[in-house]
């Protein structure tokens, strides 16, 4: 019998993964990427005899594929992807490839912000307990290479929308959705329920012995969940809520019940602080119950998880005043958080590509909290209009350098300087990390 043919579009992390799996699989396996790909992926592919393209995409190399695995960051509006549409050929993703090739209980994180904080929380928490897990998704190595070169037992995933779009049979063991606000639009054709759809595909195949843990909260994914019929055992997690089976905070602390055993701990021990950090402790701290982790474990791991670069990153205090770097608060719903968590006058570094941000609901919080705002992208515009009544001082910077000398002569000792986009980076840097580094190396340089 001739051997199935995969070929992968996007010959990054997760692409290169799924390449070693098919390999593995006994696929013929053909890789194809539009732009350049990375020499340290050219080697992998050239040791392990897979063939590859870059720069280009061609179709009589693609289209007698019997499966297409796709890079999460490709969209649907390219050509080659219509052509494949229009051929009928299957298009998946890496996690539901390589989802059908283990056994291990799968625990996945989605939402639209907080999905890269608790799928490490949760790592660390397991880790900890001694488990055998992987971790997988956007941080290390892609899930279809540990699935490739390792046995784990477990694995914490963080699934993206876009990952999810290519998902069909993939089942979570225990589906986490931190929250859904705006974001990503533009893939989902302008359509917020598009986006929502993509979202609760992590809950298409649940069981009845799986687990949904997720915000009650949000009222978006609260009236998602009247509209299906979801089989699994929710454990919704709140600030105010109590359940019965979930996660709540009372007087200052989370407690968390689950059939006759509660857990309770103060907020203030929590490592991470901050209402957003509560949210996706109480989330690590519900998987941790499911999983029958002891108490005393799942309280170590919440109160000695070390932050996660680029989320509100405390860098260093000059002359008493404090800089913060949350270059990874790419939509307005994150800097909402970040804000309401700054308990000091603040110098807030804002800007970037504006995906259609909608920045009223900061206001408030812009007139309680913030002192001066330094505007850092190359169209200033819409943040002046929105802002102008709201703080004392607005000023464009053009450089990370520029924004950074400005907040350190707005700011006096006992405040904070904030560098909290609501943007993405793409028109001064190249992307959120680099833009979280530049920044910190800016203010080391002050
Ligand atoms: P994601 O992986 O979903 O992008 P991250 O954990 O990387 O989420 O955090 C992204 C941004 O959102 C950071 O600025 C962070 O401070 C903020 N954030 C973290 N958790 C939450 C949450 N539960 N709700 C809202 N914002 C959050």
């Amino acid at each position: 019998m001739n051997k199935q043919r995969t070929v992968i579009l996007g010959a990054g992390e997760s692409g290169v993964g799924s390449a070693i799996l098919s390999k593995l699989k006994n696929f013929e396996v053909f890789v194809s990427d539009n732009g350049s790909i990375n020499q340290k992926y050219k080697d992998v592919l050239i040791n392990n005899n897979i063939d590859w393209e870059e720069g280009k995409h061609t179709e009589n190399l693609i289209l007698n594929a019997d499966l297409i695995i796709k890079s999460p960051g490709i969209p649907d509006s390219i050509p080659i992807i219509k052509k494949i549409i229009e051929n009928k050929i299957k298009i998946i993703s890496e996690i539901e490839f390589a989802g059908a090739y283990t056994n291990a209980k799968k625990i996945c994180v989605t939402g639209s912000n907080g999905k890269t904080t608790t799928t490490l929380m949760i790592y660390h928490l397991l880790k900890k307990a001694g488990l055998n897990i992987g971790l997988a998704g956007n941080v290390g190595k892609s899930f279809a290479l540990q699935v490739a070169q390792n046995s784990f037992d477990y694995y914490v995933i963080e699934l993206s929308s876009f990952q999810l779009d290519g998902m069909y049979d993939f089942k979570p063991d225990i589906a986490i959705i931190m929250n859904i606000t705006p974001d990503h639009l533009n893939r989902y054709d302008n359509v917020f329920q598009n986006y929502v759809n993509s979202k609760f595909r992590i809950t298409q195949n649940l069981t009845s012995n799986d687990y949904l843990i997720y915000c009650s909260d949000d009222e978006v994914v609260n009236n998602e969940l009247k509209k299906r019929n979801i089989n699994a055992r929710k454990m919704p997690f709140s600030l105010s809520i109590k359940d019965s089976d979930g996660a709540y905070v009372e007087n200052n602390n989370i407690i968390i019940n689950m059939t006759n055993s509660n857990f309770i701990m103060s907020i203030q021990d929590l490592a991470l602080q901050g209402k957003h950090n509560t949210y996706n402790s109480m989330a690590a701290g519900l998987t941790g119950k499911v999983l029958k982790i002891r108490k005393e474990i799942i309280r170590e791991s919440l109160a000695d998880f070390q932050g996660v670069e680029h989320r509100l990153e405390p860098v260093i205090k000059v002359h008493g005043i404090e800089f913060i770097n949350d270059s990874k608060a790419t939509n307005v719903n994150s800097t909402w958080y970040a804000l309401e968590t700054m308990k000091k006058p603040t110098v807030w570094i804002v800007g970037g590509i504006d995906k259609g941000n909608d920045y009223s609901i900061l206001t408030d919080l812009v007139q309680s909290k913030v002192k001066a705002i330094i505007c850092l992208g190359v169209d200033n515009k819409k943040i002046h209009k929105v802002f102008a009544d709201f703080t004392e001082t607005i000023v464009d910077a053009a450089s990370i350098e520029e924004a950074v000398s400005a907040a350190y002569y707005l700011a006096k000792k006992g405040e904070v300087v904030l560098l909290s986009p609501a943007c993405a980076s793409f028109d001064l840097f190249e992307n959120y990390e680099d833009r979280g580094r530049q920044f910190k190396m800016a203010v080391r340089e002050l």
